[in-house]
């Protein structure tokens, strides 16, 4: 099956929006799931980001007939044997908000230096035809956690992610300098090569 078309399997509009941004000049069409009725609520199981991503990329490729992006991304703390990991989106519960999951993770680090609290969030994005992965790739972005929160920019984990090389946290640094070094840009440049090759 040619690469002519692309469905980005997520429904978050703020990934939508950076994803068409990075993949802009290839000749595909970029399509949303909201193009489709009724998309599977594919159920994120995996043990690692990159297992969730294929999982996702080639269940929604199945359902969509055509090749699907997926994504899967969280923070990872040493300190914490790489929790919340996979279950960044559940930490403290579904339902709690981040202000609330950003406070238990530094109540969860009281009293751990500030050397011991290395971080980074990963980013996983798989490219999926229906019954066929086409690749996956990976991409981190490493830093620590803060000792409290600061900043209002960002969503998640941001406030309390802090970049050493800018001294500042992600939600104090601001979309600009975020979508250079995140996880998630640095994910997507690795995927616009692989897609290259693979259309070329
Ligand atoms: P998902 O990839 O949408 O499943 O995201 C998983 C979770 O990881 C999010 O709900 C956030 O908790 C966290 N996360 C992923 N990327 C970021 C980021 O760029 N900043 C802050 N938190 C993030």
């Amino acid at each position: 099956m040619k690469v002519s078309r692309i469905v980005i399997g997520t429904h978050n509009y703020k990934k939508r929006e950076e994803i068409r941004d990075i993949l802009s000049g290839i000749p595909v069409t970029l399509l949303d799931l909201e193009d489709f009725e009724n998309p599977p609520d594919v159920i994120e199981d995996g043990f690692t980001f990159e297992e969730n991503a294929i999982k996702k990329a080639l269940e929604l490729a199945r359902f969509c007939k055509m090749y699907v992006m997926a994504d899967d991304s969280g923070l990872e703390v040493d300190a914490l044997d790489k929790r919340p990991g996979v279950f960044s989106s559940r930490y403290c519960g579904e339902d709690a908000g981040y202000e609330e999951k950003c406070l238990r993770l530094l109540a969860e680090l009281e009293g751990v230096p500030f050397e011991k609290r290395t971080a980074r969030f990963r980013c996983a994005i798989a490219l999926a035809e229906p019954d066929k992965l086409q690749f996956v790739v990976e991409a981190s972005c490493e830093g620590f956690i803060d000792t409290e929160a600061r900043g209002k920019k960002g969503f998640g984990y941001d406030p309390v992610f802090y970049v050493p090389e800018y001294k500042r946290t992600i939600a104090e640094l601001g979309s600009e300098v975020k979508n250079r070094i995140s996880h998630r840009a640095l994910a997507l440049g690795l995927f616009r090569k692989s897609l290259i090759e693979i259309i070329k």
